[in-house]
């Protein structure tokens, strides 16, 4: 019970900040040995403060919460998929080019895109993919990743950016 707490998300129940760098440094280090690199995937929710502040925090609970079990439904069972900060989530599946995890990241966008969400507004994420380089840290991986996304929001959110 004690390792749950420590490692789930209270909001959400996916993995919590703690557990996805420790999935993501066991990723890593697997990538070293067996040649298989994660790809990452960075998303953030679109103007998610205008919904708090507009429908109130409890709204915006439930959207956290509404996008997480879409999202879980979205990937396959083997990606792994957690809430990295507040409005912020990681997707870790495992890919060797580009192209795969894009079209991964851009399914995920549409079906947000898509939901009917129970506050009844349209909501929006921007997406930073990345590839795994072997002189990585997880900082460095996930700062590419983040950079990425960043770039999404600045051409117009709700869209995906990639970085090699
Ligand atoms: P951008 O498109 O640039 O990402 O705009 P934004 O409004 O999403 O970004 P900003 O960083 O200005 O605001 C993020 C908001 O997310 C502010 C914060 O209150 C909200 N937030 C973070 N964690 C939670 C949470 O657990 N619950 C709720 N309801 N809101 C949260
Ligand atoms: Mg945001």
């Amino acid at each position: 019970m004690l390792e749950n707490l420590a490692t789930t998300d209270a909001l959400t129940g996916i993995s919590n900040r703690r557990k996805m760098l420790e999935l993501l440094e066991l990723e890593m280090g697997e990538a070293a040995r067996y040649g298989t690199p994660p790809s990452l995937v960075f998303f953030n929710i679109d103007r998610f403060k205008t919904i708090n502040d507009s429908l109130g925090h409890e709204a915006g609970d439930l959207v956290l919460k509404e996008l997480a079990l879409l999202v879980r439904g979205t990937i396959r069972q083997t990606d792994i998929f957690g809430r990295f900060g507040g409005e912020e989530f990681l997707i870790l599946a495992r890919h060797d080019e580009l192209k795969p995890a894009y079209d991964l990241a851009e399914k995920v966008r549409m079906a947000i895109e898509q939901h009917d969400f129970a506050i009844d507004e349209t909501v929006t994420c921007s997406f930073g993919v990345t590839l795994f380089r072997a002189d990585d840290t997880p900082q460095s991986f996930i700062g590419r990743a983040d950079e990425a996304m960043y770039e999404a929001k600045r051409s117009g959110r709700n869209r995906v950016a990639a970085r090699l």
